[in-house]
């Protein structure tokens, strides 16, 4: 299989994938479609992403639910804090591990367009508060989970937040947050490996040990990749844009932004990441060309147990 090494080969490198809630019926169809696809590869996590203010909070749940139930994914929730209270969050999180999720990534949250909306009273402020209040949601549910601590994830930015004022703050926010209880980070996307390398160093520097794995994203159109400009605030490189914009059609289009993800991956690997995060947009298609060329070194994957048997075991 590509996607197996043989064992001992080389370190066992992470995989993860991020997904979105389906808007409608069609959507959730055509992502099931894709869930099928992305289990066959036998990765760590999906990530499930959370609407800005909690916007999809239902079908975010729902997909959590149905990844538990129906797939052999392990999946980890997204949530943001902003906006919401520490009693609306604490709830949350209970219903989250009451459904048998064991992750999550812990994110601020975009702040509202309209500064006139104001924080709301009593609402958290940063992602780090959120940490903290999932260690105190954690501890008080300890009963239930016996099996082990929550993993919580953190978002990290290799090209800095856009309201930071520099690498060095984020670098502090990151140990920051690892010292409130932070596993792992997941980065936003960047284009430049240089900027992945830089941060890792200043984070090791500054006594960040947690793994520290590179987003990224096939951009496959100048539609996602302008999509992606407003949302992150990061600029795209220029030779991407221009390749993009000379795209043939639609193939050519992946094939192009297929080969810059896999360039970056790699160069992001050679500077010693510890795996990749594949944001999908709820496609397979140019993720699972990106794995291909990839070639990770991956654990071989444990013999399926057959979906059918399972309702029998449950009858029985
Ligand atoms: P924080 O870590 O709280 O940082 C926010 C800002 O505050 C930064 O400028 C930081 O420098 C500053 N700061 C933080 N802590 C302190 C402190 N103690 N003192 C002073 N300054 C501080 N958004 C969504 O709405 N839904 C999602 O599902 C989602 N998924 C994401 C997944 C990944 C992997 C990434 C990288 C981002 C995701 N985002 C998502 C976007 C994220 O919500 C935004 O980037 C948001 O602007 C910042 O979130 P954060 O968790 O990094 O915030």
């Amino acid at each position: 299989s590509p996607h197996g090494a043989p064992p001992g080969a080389s370190a066992p490198i992470a995989l993860s994938y991020e997904l979105f809630p389906p808007l409608n019926a069609t959507a959730s169809a055509s992502l099931w479609g894709t869930i099928r696809e992305l289990e066959a590869t036998n990765p760590d996590y999906v990530s499930v992403t959370y609407g800005a203010n909690g916007s999809n909070r239902d079908t975010a749940v729902e997909l959590l639910n149905r990844l538990l139930t129906e797939s052999t994914l392990r999946p980890l929730a997204h949530l943001t804090c902003v906006g919401h209270t520490a009693d609306e969050l604490a709830g949350i999180i209970s219903e989250l591990l009451d459904h048998g999720v064991r992750g999550i990534l812990a994110l601020r949250g975009d702040l509202p367009q309209d500064p006139a909306d104001g924080p709301r009273p009593g609402s958290l402020r940063y992602a780090q508060d959120l940490i903290e209040l999932i260690r105190s949601v954690e501890q008080q549910r300890s009963a239930l989970l016996c099996a082990g601590r929550v993993a919580i994830g953190v978002a990290a930015y290799p090209a800095k937040h856009p309201e930071s004022p520099s690498i060095e703050h984020d670098v502090e926010v990151l140990l920051a947050k690892q010292r409130s209880g932070a596993d792992f980070a997941i980065t936003q996307v960047f284009f430049h490996a240089d900027q992945y390398r830089e941060l890792v160093v200043r984070a090791r520097r500054a006594g960040v040990t947690i793994p520290v794995i590179p987003g990224v994203m096939p951009l496959t159109s100048l539609r996602r990749v302008r999509r992606l400009g407003e949302l992150t605030g990061v600029e795209p490189a220029p030779a991407l844009l221009d390749a993009l914009r000379r795209a043939a059609d639609p193939a050519d289009g992946r094939r192009i932004g297929v080969s810059a993800t896999v360039d970056l991956a790699r160069a992001a690997l050679d500077a010693g990441a510890p795996g990749i995060h594949l944001y999908t947009f709820n496609e397979h298609g140019a993720a699972l060309d990106v794995l291909d060329k990839l070639q990770l070194p991956r654990p071989a994957r444990p013999a399926p147990l057959r979906r059918t048997a399972i309702p029998e075991l449950v009858q029985a």
